[in-house]
């Protein structure tokens, strides 16, 4: 006997969603743009693009002016083609395991910061008769991947002989930045330096010509260092319109996720009621109290115990006590608030609710975690514009 499976989704109001608005990923695509002196943006979308959801930010992306994706694993550009997208794509984390027939019959491009990348490549060449687009990826002082100066010249070697024989076809050197986000690091000079003379090592070794894509500049460079643009930027973070250097500002980029729920349960409670497991709060007068149901399951953090605000009947509230899985409270003191209202954790701020930026201070880290850790019980809602914007 079997059961029938409701789709819940389709039938209620879920009791939280992220919002993304596509109209904002476009407009700081084009923001980008402007401040990028290179010809082309490659938009990083991996990680279901900053969990803003893939295939839709991807594709606002390119509208807005991307030129090209990056992932992290080939599994996501695969996500990508499948879907039908057909614009240039790179993956950078080569691991063994990687499906590299199917990246390239899909025309995925690879990066190799390794010899054994490239055996491993010019293998899966050789299965599928196609020639890979790589990356040559040089380590110029992040110490992840890519191959340090002294393996420098024998991963060319490589890639050149490879290329001779047909089986790849060197598209790109790149770099990647350790500190590119804080303004005047002395990191950031002697990597431009280390990439500079990385350049002239393989045009010197023979890989020469315009097609070669040089890029080294994620979102921090793309605002802050015009010098790092060569011939593509490669901006994540600011696409979805989070700051890269919050220090300095927006950079008119606008925040493109609100990520809202709708209260599960409101009731009063007296005065010195604890709250929530540990009772880390205690209530000081008679109160109400709401649930909210959203928990670090979904990504708010447990850090943000009696700490991160959210806006719920018209004002700031603080988080009332541990965060669960599935849950966390709210005390909205003698404010009228009933199942079914919204509570808004952040958004771009236009409305009094707190921003993702000001999540990721009081949790003491960065943007980047705040919105790739939303779980994915929480459905993504893609939307053209803001619902309040465009209204006066
Ligand atoms: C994630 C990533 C980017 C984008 O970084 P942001 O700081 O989000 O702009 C660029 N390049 C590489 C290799 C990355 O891994």
């Amino acid at each position: 006997m079997s059961f029938p499976i409701p789709d819940v989704h389709s039938r209620v109001a879920t009791p939280a969603e992220a919002r993304v608005d596509l109209s904002a990923i476009r407009h700081n695509v084009s923001v980008l743009r402007e401040h990028s002196r290179a010809a082309e943006m490659m938009v990083a979308v991996k990680a279901d693009a900053y969990g803003h959801g893939l295939v839709p930010c991807a594709r606002a992306a390119l509208q807005g002016g991307a030129t090209r994706l990056g992932t992290a694993y080939v599994r996501e550009a695969l996500e990508l083609r499948a879907a039908g997208i057909t614009a240039p794509v790179l993956s950078w984390i080569l691991t063994p395991d990687e499906p590299l027939d199917e990246a390239l019959t899909a025309d995925v491009e690879l990066s190799a910061g390794a010899v054994w990348p490239v055996d491993a490549i010019v293998a899966a060449a050789r299965r599928t008769g196609r020639t890979a687009r790589i990356h040559l990826k040089a380590d110029t002082g992040i110490t992840r991947g890519g191959a340090t100066a002294r393996a420098w010249p024998e991963l060319l070697d490589r890639a050149l002989a490879a290329q001779a024989e047909g089986a790849v076809e060197i598209a790109g050197l790149w770099s990647h930045f350790a500190c590119a986000d804080i303004p005047g690091h002395p990191s950031i000079a002697r990597q431009l330096a280390e990439f500079d003379e990385a350049l002239a090592v393989a045009d010197k070794a023979g890989v020469t010509g315009s097609h070669v894509l040089r890029h080294i500049a994620n979102s921090a460079a793309t605002v802050s260092l015009p010098g790092a643009h060569y011939d593509m930027v490669r901006p994540g973070i600011a696409v979805y319109g989070l700051s890269p250097i919050p220090e300095l500002g927006d950079f008119g980029l606008r925040p493109a996720m609100t990520l809202t729920a709708r209260v599960a349960m409101a009731k009063r409670v007296d005065a010195g009621t604890g709250v929530s497991y540990g009772h880390l709060y205690t209530t000081d007068r008679e109160t109400t109290m709401a649930l909210v149901p959203l928990g670090y399951a979904d990504g708010v953090l447990r850090g943000a115990t009696n700490r991160a605000e959210v806006l719920a009947a018209g004002r700031r509230r603080r988080v009332a006590g541990r965060v669960c899985m599935d849950q966390f409270m709210i005390d909205v003191g003698d404010d009228p608030i009933a199942e079914g209202d919204e509570v808004v954790l952040f958004g771009p701020g236009a409305h009094g609710e707190p921003t993702a930026q000001e999540w990721a201070d009081s949790l003491g880290t960065i943007t980047h975690e705040i919105v790739t850790r939303i779980g994915a019980r929480v459905p993504r809602v893609h939307r053209e514009t803001a619902p309040m914007e465009g209204a006066g």
